[in-house]
């Protein structure tokens, strides 16, 4: 799914979290929560410059280390420990949620690959299951909009400014998609009939 979406649904688990840990004294606690859950649904798609859902994605060890992240949490309840362990779930759940979108190519309504996200502790890709057909799909950005409602209804200040910046830019990725695709294809198509008019010309000297 696209990274807002994973912002998002991040944010509408860890909301709750935040605004209870607020009502029973951890007012300092619910910065670090929101702020752990944003930074782990993104963290696992920096691996887009590396081998994209396999670097950084861990669908099992994410989902194992936070049980015991959570439970130290609760247990050990600072600013540091409730943040990692935000950071962690929300990591998990990115993993998880790449599962049931599109596969990672860069066409996935193509159904040329079946690769969702690779799993380490099996060592084999997991296919995409393709409840959302693909990243940037109308149903991709349903759930972005969905998840949405829990942050910017419930939440004020700089991460409510943030939810409603990811439901912005989702809406855009969502409405630019295939045409993004589509012009990446014609640039490539150029830089390629102009490498190929290069290789001539240093032919016919
Ligand atoms: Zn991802």
């Amino acid at each position: 799914m696209m990274l807002p979406t994973h912002v998002l649904v991040g944010l509408a688990l860890a909301t709750p979290v935040a605004m209870n840990a607020s009502a029973t004294g951890g007012a300092d606690l619910a910065t670090p929560i929101l702020l752990g859950a944003i930074l782990g649904s993104v963290f696992p798609d920096l691996d887009v410059f590396a081998d994209h859902r396999r670097t950084l994605h861990y669908p099992t060890i994410y989902p194992l280390c936070a049980v015991p992240s959570v439970a130290l949490a609760v247990f050990v309840s600072t600013p540091v420990t409730v943040g990692l362990a935000a950071g962690i779930v929300a990591a998990a759940l990115h993993c998880r949620m790449d599962r049931y979108g599109g596969s990672r190519e860069f066409r996935p309504w193509e159904r040329k690959s079946d690769r969702g996200v690779y799993d380490h502790v099996g060592g084999r890709w997991l296919r995409a299951k393709r409840w959302t057909r693909y990243d940037g799909s109308p149903r991709d950005l349903l759930v972005a909009g969905v998840a949405g409602i829990v942050p910017l209804t419930l939440l004020d200040g700089p991460v409510h400014t943030i939810a409603l910046g990811a439901l912005t830019v989702a809406v855009a990725y969502t409405a630019f998609r295939r045409p993004i695709s589509r012009v990446a294809d014609g640039v490539a198509d150029a830089i390629r009939r102009a490498v190929t008019r290069v290789g001539d010309g240093f032919e016919r000297r």
